[in-house]
């Protein structure tokens, strides 16, 4: 493999303005007409040209990270309609309202069809693919000749498939040169990666969806599962050994409405709880001494540090009464196959991984770990968070390596065939430090791919202010009208879910396949299709010769796992996993051989042995602390934040242009307010109430509601504005952004409101 120049990125970039064309008019090639030429690479034995019984094609949903199962049915070779797959082992015929609708934002009006450029006049104008290739070099190479290499930085996402982020992370850093790239998954998934990896030695959600079903105990933590996962709730909903399930929540939520048990704390009191329950459990005799014993280190020092939350320390602190507290410990005392569960109300927090950490110390100390229905379990938000966590090269190196890691670094460059001087042997800076490096002036330009950090950042007018330090700025997105493509100054039109191929890991780590059923409209091409004319583009494509298909990708994914804790190198390409219904990982070569086939669900540590080098799993522990801002007499709410129903994904980029999910959703914002909170500032249910932080004041119609506790109000977070109030301070561990929790003021809006 050759690199012209002297080795530098200054030297490396080139134009080709040929070949990029030649890519284009390859890509532009009729892909529903392959279909039909090619219905073999669809999985399909024909593709009739009407829509018959069998025109059907099985993907993985592309909103969250349950990762249900869907029938594609097909006209002409395209895809016209959904259904559940009622094979498929993780929703078995259920999907929610956002999987019945997953194909309609494919139809929106206001897709990117052309790359835009930002023009003297301000607009973004339609350009061509080598044009905007030529921009995109460009702006690349002229801030870092003028800043240094380190100083252009990309911040990813959990959407996309796991070839897709694997290729944008190694582009970035062994092509580009960047050595600072992140994803939205710092915003939902980042807190449970920090503690897994702290407490168990890899990032590894130990379940499987059948522990739903197998416990007779569930803890739900922060996790609002009857709308954010509703297919899972389903899956509580089939246990057949009525089980008791608490719902640990501040908000009485439709979850802990229907929970046999609402815990309902104080907002980010979670931690003075769960050391006071372990304290409890321990008196009571709760220890699994025999599992403490052979497994884990540090139980001890836990339990001398625990010993300091006594019940009137629990009480005072969380605001729940005795009787609660007491129903609590003997509920879980009493379980036998107890599981905890947690997720953004845990993640999202100024000290979520020491949460984290406390609900997995509560599995470890009780021996609710490795057998069925038990285990500290992370659900996760985005339909390819697993992926991204694992493959994105973003804090970790490919396949949940270590960049200061030498030997890491070595493997790596030998398995990809690449000089090892291409791989950066720093961290790479969290999402929260790159826009700090902006702010400072050391990162001057970004590449924002596949998310919308203009509505979804939190203290969202600190991330447009920082916008304007930015010497170039580009967005490669479904859409030119979100928030982030708008401020950009090149936009690159990209297919959505359903119009490429690749692979997800939903959160109870199977890897599912999602296909190609649609073409993009206009000249929108695949994300992987992009990558290959950025890497043609910026003259290193030959440092990725063996990356030409997604399926090339997934063979090198499979290669650098091999080994690994996230080993899927036993699984032998596409159409195995099609015709598996998914693989959760680990698959060693060794569980495939001569066709065998791993069980359909399955859990780790049934062993005992964890991913630390002694094998054992680790009790982790602090003393609480303060919130970043808390409430005053001028602020003396506190904002909670979160999903507003099931028909809703986050910034609604997509959500929002399927008319049927739109008409499932509220109309418009709703500030929930406790009937005293309302009395107090003389509100009522459909007023015009402003709600106001440090940093703006915004207008919304109230709902008198106990939903909320006293002294809280609610807002959902697909409000473009609502992170204009939030408060921008992260768990220091993860630098996860802790959106739930901010102080606030209300009262009645004004005629000038
Ligand atoms: Fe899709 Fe998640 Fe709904 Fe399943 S629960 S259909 S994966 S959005």
């Amino acid at each position: 493999m050759a690199i012209e120049g002297d080795g530098s990125m200054t030297s490396r970039w080139r134009k080709n303005a040929d070949a990029l064309a030649k890519l284009v008019r390859n890509h532009e090639g009729p892909l529903t007409q392959e279909l039909v030429r090619k219905p073999g690479r669809f999985g399909l034995g024909q593709v009739p040209s009407r829509l018959a019984p069998d025109a059907v094609a099985r993907s993985v949903c592309g909103f969250c990270s349950t990762g249900c199962g869907l029938k594609l049915h097909l006209r002409d070779g395209v895809a016209c309609n959904v259904s559940p797959d009622p094979d498929y082992p993780v929703n078995r015929g259920m999907a929610c309202p956002k999987g019945w609708e997953v194909l309609s934002p494919l139809d929106a009006d206001d897709r990117a069809t052309q790359p835009l450029v930002r023009t003297d006049d301000g607009s973004l104008a339609p350009t061509t693919w080598p044009e905007a290739m030529r921009h995109f070099t460009e702006g690349v190479r002229g801030v870092q000749q003028a800043h240094g290499d380190a100083a252009f930085a990309f911040l990813g996402t959990g959407q996309m498939p796991t070839e897709e982020l694997a290729f944008l992370g190694a582009l970035s850093k062994f092509g580009l040169g960047m050595v600072h790239g992140d994803g939205n998954t710092r915003q939902c998934m980042a807190t449970a990666v920090v503690s897994y990896k702290e407490s168990f030695g890899f990032d590894a959600p130990p379940y499987s969806y059948q522990d739903f079903e197998d416990s007779d105990v569930l803890v739900l933590v922060g996790s609002n599962l009857c709308i954010a996962h509703p297919i899972l709730w389903e899956r509580i909903c089939r246990n057949p050994h009525d089980p008791r399930i608490i719902v640990v929540d501040p908000r009485r939520t439709e979850t802990a409405e229907a929970a046999t048990q609402h815990v309902p704390l104080r907002p980010k009191s979670d931690l003075v709880l769960f050391y006071g329950l372990a304290k409890a459990l321990i008196e009571r005799g709760c220890v699994d001494e025999a599992f403490v014993a052979a497994h884990t280190t540090g139980f001890e020092a836990f339990a001398d540090f625990v010993a300091a939350f006594d019940e009137d320390r629990v009480l005072a602190e969380t605001g729940i009464d005795a009787s609660a507290f007491a129903r609590l410990v003997d509920t879980i005392a009493e379980g036998e196959r107890v599981s905890f569960w947690w997720t953004m109300g845990v993640n999202q927090s100024h000290e979520g991984v020491r949460v984290a950490q406390s609900l997995i110390d509560l599995a470890l100390l009780t021996g609710n770990i490795g057998r069925p229905g038990t285990g500290a379990n992370s659900i996760t938000g985005q339909c390819n968070a697993m992926g991204s966590r694992l493959f994105s090269n973003t804090t970790n190196l490919l396949g949940g390596r270590d960049f200061t890691c030498e030997t890491d670094r070595a493997d790596v460059a030998r398995l990809l065939d690449i000089p090892v001087e291409r791989i950066p042997s720093e961290r790479s800076l969290a999402y929260d430090e790159i826009l700090e490096a902006v702010r400072e002036g050391r990162i001057r330009g970004l590449w924002i791919v596949a998310t919308n950090s203009a509505h979804s950042w939190i203290d969202q007018n600190d991330f447009r202010e920082l916008r304007e330090k930015l010497d170039f700025l580009v967005v490669q997105d479904m859409y030119a009208s979100t928030e982030t493509a708008e401020m950009a100054d090149l936009v690159l039109p990209a297919a959505g879910w359903g119009e490429k191929d690749g692979t997800f890991i939903n959160s109870e780590r199977r890897v599912g396949r999602i296909r190609k059923v649609r073409r993009a409209p206009g000249e929108a091409l695949a994300d992987f299709q992009i990558f290959r004319l950025v890497a043609n583009a910026a003259g290193c494509d030959d440092l990725f010769e063996r990356w030409k298909t997604p399926e090339d990708v997934f063979d090198l994914m499979r290669t650098l796992s091999r080994g690994r804790p996230c080993d899927i190198s036993g699984i032998e390409g596409y159409r195995m996993l099609e015709e598996s219904g998914g693989m959760q990982w680990p698959v060693p070569e060794s569980a495939t051989v001569d066709g065998a086939m791993p069980e359909q669900e399955r859990r780790l540590f049934a062993d005992g042995r964890f991913f630390h080098e002694d094998g054992r799993a680790r009790f982790i522990f602090e003393a609480p602390r303060a919130v970043a801002e808390p409430t005053d007499e001028a602020f003396p709410l506190v904002l909670l934040t979160g999903r507003g129903s099931s028909a809703q994904w986050h910034t609604e980029t997509r959500t929002g242009k399927s008319p049927t999910l739109r008409k499932l959703a509220p109309a418009e914002s709703q500030l929930e307010i406790h009937p005293d909170d309302a009395s107090r500032a003389g509100i009522a249910t459909g007023d015009r109430v402003a709600v106001a932080s440090r940093r703006d004041r915004l207008v919304v119609r109230a709902r008198v509601t106990t939903v909320v506790p006293r002294g809280s109000v609610f807002l959902a977070m697909h409000d473009a504005r609502t992170n204009r109030l939030t408060h921008a301070s992260f768990d220091p561990y993860s630098h996860q952004p802790s959106y739930k929790h901010a102080a606030v003021c209300i009262e009645p809006a004004t005629a000038v409101d």
